[in-house]
């Protein structure tokens, strides 16, 4: 391993990072991770945190799965790749796919199509949605509909449905035909409505009025997270999917659950979906399917859509797919990260984490004046919204949060920043006593606002 100061210099000169300047690598340099442990990562200068970040939102079984790493080794040394474009699959790709039918069967998916990550799985979600209005005859129902502050990965489809300009102005003109609707977010709507159960009334109204506007007869789909995670952790009513699902059923639209955050557990059951009682007709997966170990995403199909397809003529054939589709290590891991998340059960480690994450998260409310909402209790997604004006909810400035960040990560706990709020969604397998230490280091990253 080359020497520190190398491994700096090199970085500054020649990565250049997702989401971040490539003209600020010097002086915002970033924290270099040589190594982790359980649910710790460990910094080049030896620094250990707990990583209540999970990566992003995916190492839900934590960094010392031996059963994962495992069954990679040992699918590295019997086939390390095939592909599987039509014509040719391997064993562990068929594996995979009755483990994720499995896991799934309760939402109703029965068919998978995998993909490298969750933005394909985005991207061909949409695709399909399109294609099986076409193979039904619906040749105009081509738009989509999503959620303002939604987050569907960064490729053309999901950028279009994507509810965060930041990801979308530099990249215009992105795909016609994508229209939003405000978030469920009760602190901050266009409707200024505080009651989650009315919001989710008036953004059902709202859905119905934009589907009337732009004629029900050429909208493909909607898409959504059951509960928003890179938007800040919008947690929805529980009334809200269910509305959604008796809109996209009056009007033919499908739905599409993008669990590639809620899926595996997250929200302290299985999907995100499942957790509000909903059954999608499509769901898009990546992170928690492989807990990290190896890039996997998929496409999740019901028997609504997979009928369709499966009962059409040559135009039934999906004209699209990734080299990696199916990857037989990728794959490989998938059965293993599925068995262990079942074997673990950690959606109901899950659940009573986050129920201690989000109380001791509310208990630092009462004490800091600079954090103005708090949302979660839905399983281990925590968000925490930082203002420098309860009153006014004024979002607050980025080097006083930078400088919160720091000082909880210097204090044991890597959070993260998204806008004006620090998100949290650690490894499902964390114990109390972590959730301890990363609420005592965010109690000494706010005092040192
Ligand atoms: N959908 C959601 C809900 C996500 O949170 C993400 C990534 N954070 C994506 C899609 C994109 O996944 P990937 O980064 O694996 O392409």
């Amino acid at each position: 391993m080359k020497d520190d100061n190398f491994l700096r210099e090199m970085n500054a000169r020649h990565i250049w990072h997702p989401m971040g300047h490539p003209g600020e690598q010097q002086s915002n340099a970033p924290k270099i991770i040589k190594g982790a442990e359980g649910v710790e990562i460990v910094d080049i200068d030896g620094h250990r945190t707990v990583d209540a970040v999970g990566g992003l939102w995916c190492t839900n079984l934590g960094y010392s799965n031996d059963a994962i790493k495992q069954a990679i080794s040992d699918q590295l040394w019997e086939l390390p790749y095939y592909s599987a474009f039509a014509g040719t699959s391997n064993p562990p790709a068929i594996e995979a796919s009755y483990a994720v039918q499995e896991f799934f069967a309760e939402d109703g998916m029965t068919r998978v199509f995998f993909t490298s990550g969750g933005s394909d799985a985005v991207d061909t979600a949409l695709r399909m949605a399109r294609q099986y209005h076409r193979l039904r005859g619906e040749h105009t129902r081509t738009k989509f509909i999503s959620l303002k502050k939604g987050y569907h990965g960064t490729h053309w489809g999901g950028a279009s449905v994507n509810g965060n300009n930041r990801f979308r102005i530099t990249y215009e003109p992105l795909l016609p035909g994508c229209y939003h609707l405000p978030s469920p977010y009760t602190y901050r709507n266009p409707f200024d409505e505080t009651d989650p159960v009315k919001l989710a009334e008036k953004i059902a109204a709202a859905f119905v009025d934009e589907v009337e506007f732009q004629d029900p007869s050429t909208i493909a789909a909607f898409i959504m997270e059951p509960i928003q995670g890179a938007g800040g952790v919008i947690v929805p009513d529980a009334s809200f999917m269910k509305h959604m699902r008796e809109i996209c059923d009056r009007y033919g639209i499908l739905l599409i659950s993008d669990e590639v955050i809620c899926g595996f557990g997250r929200t302290g059951d299985w999907t995100g979906a499942r957790h509000w009682g909903v059954k999608p007709d499509m769901m898009t997966v990546a992170k928690g399917i492989t807990s990290a170990y190896f890039p996997v995403g998929g496409v999740l199909v019901g028997d609504k859509v997979a009928d369709v397809f499966e009962s059409a003529g040559s135009d039934g054939a999906i004209w699209t797919g990734y080299t990696y589709s199916a990857h037989p290590v990728g794959a490989a891991a998938v059965v293993a990260c599925l068995s262990e998340t079942l074997r673990l059960d950690t959606k109901t480690n899950a659940a009573s984490r986050g129920a201690q994450l989000f109380e001791g998260v509310q208990k630092l409310m009462e004490k800091y004046d600079i954090i103005g909402d708090v949302r979660g209790g839905h399983g281990l997604m925590t968000g925490i919204e930082l203002v420098s004006d309860q009153s006014s909810k004024t979002p607050m400035d980025m080097d006083t949060i930078k400088r919160v960040h720091q000082a909880t990560y210097e204090a044991g706990a890597m959070v993260r920043i998204g806008g004006n709020n620090l998100l949290m969604s650690p490894p499902l397998i964390i114990t109390e006593a972590e959730i301890d230490r990363v609420l005592t280091a965010l109690d000494t990253g706010f005092a040192a606002a």
